[in-house]
């Protein structure tokens, strides 16, 4: 309103305006929700595919809007990045996750996510030494998973602190593995401990168009590279025939659970402890 005489404001769509405003609104909301923890972690079960064994679990973050009810990450993560405020929310999840590991059955692990922006000028390696070492968690207990795109930035940094990371004992995953431009280079720039096949390849295992060998040469890559291979999003029984035929290491999706809070992972330990 204060600026409605200037020529640059005139420039400016309406709905546009409306845009920006609803981004801000966002934004204003993301601090909010941190201050008042509004951020929950739900889990989702990994599983080992030869024995049938539960592996651990994937950390994957929600929020609880007291309006809007649970927001998707996919909505609030980009924005979170553009802000920064992903660095202190990744810490929460850091710390939160490796705390409710702590106290499952030692043989399982805890997978989370980082983003891009905790690997820029930050203290990732410090905040990953400071999650463990309050929790308790034994660092190979921890699987941190990146994407292409934190190779994509800075990589001799980024390799830094990867080598950093391996040092202390955590595990490295590459994530959504295939989707990307240059997810093989990357493999040879650094060792990953696993490969997570993205979920659009396992979505289109039946359909002749070539997923099936993509994944059969994914495995054969593991294989060779000692890097273990978890295919991700399965929803059908045939989907995971066709894994478990291919050799894949571990399985996660729907047809097993999906993420829950806490209290559910902690039922699904229960049920699978008692086989
Ligand atoms: P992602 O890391 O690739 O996580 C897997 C996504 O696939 C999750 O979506 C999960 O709920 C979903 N999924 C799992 N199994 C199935 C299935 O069988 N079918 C289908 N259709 N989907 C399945 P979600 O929880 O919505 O998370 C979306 C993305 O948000 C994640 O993708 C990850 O990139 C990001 N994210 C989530 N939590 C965090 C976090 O704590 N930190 C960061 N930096 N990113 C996060
Ligand atoms: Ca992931
Ligand atoms: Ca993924
Ligand atoms: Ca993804």
């Amino acid at each position: 309103a204060k600026a409605e005489g200037r020529g640059t404001w005139r420039a400016f769509k309406p709905e546009m305006d409306q845009q920006m405003q609803a981004r801000r609104r966002l934004e204003i909301e993301l601090h909010t929700a941190l201050a008042e923890r509004q951020f929950e972690v739900f889990y989702q079960p990994l599983m080992q595919v030869t024995t049938g064994d539960l592996a651990g679990f994937e950390a994957l973050l929600r929020w609880n809007h007291p309006e809007r009810g649970s927001v998707s990450p996919a909505e609030f993560i980009p924005l979170a990045e553009e802000t920064r405020l992903i660095k202190p929310l990744g810490a929460w999840v850091l710390e939160r996750a490796c705390r409710d590991a702590a106290k499952w059955p030692a043989h399982l692990k805890i997978a989370i996510n980082l983003s891009p922006v905790q690997f820029v000028k930050g203290n990732l390696v410090e905040e990953v030494e400071h999650a463990l070492s309050t929790s308790g968690l034994a660092p190979d207990r921890l699987e941190l998973e990146i994407t292409e795109s934190v190779m994509l930035q800075n990589s001799d940094e980024t390799l830094q602190v990867l080598n950093q990371l391996r040092a202390i004992g955590v595990q490295i995953s590459m994530d959504d593995f295939g989707t990307g431009y240059s997810s093989l280079s990357y493999l040879r720039k650094f060792p990953f401990d696993k490969i997570k096949i993205d979920q659009t390849f396992v979505r289109s295992l039946g359909d002749g168009k070539g997923s099936l060998e993509i994944v059969r040469a994914v495995v054969g890559l593991g294989r060779a590279l000692s890097m273990k291979v978890l295919a991700e999003g399965v929803e059908t029984a045939d989907q995971l025939a066709a894994l478990r035929a291919e050799g894949c290491d571990e399985v996660q999706g729907y047809l097993f659970s999906k993420p829950a809070p806490l209290a559910e992972a902690w039922r699904t330990i229960a049920i699978a402890t008692k086989r």
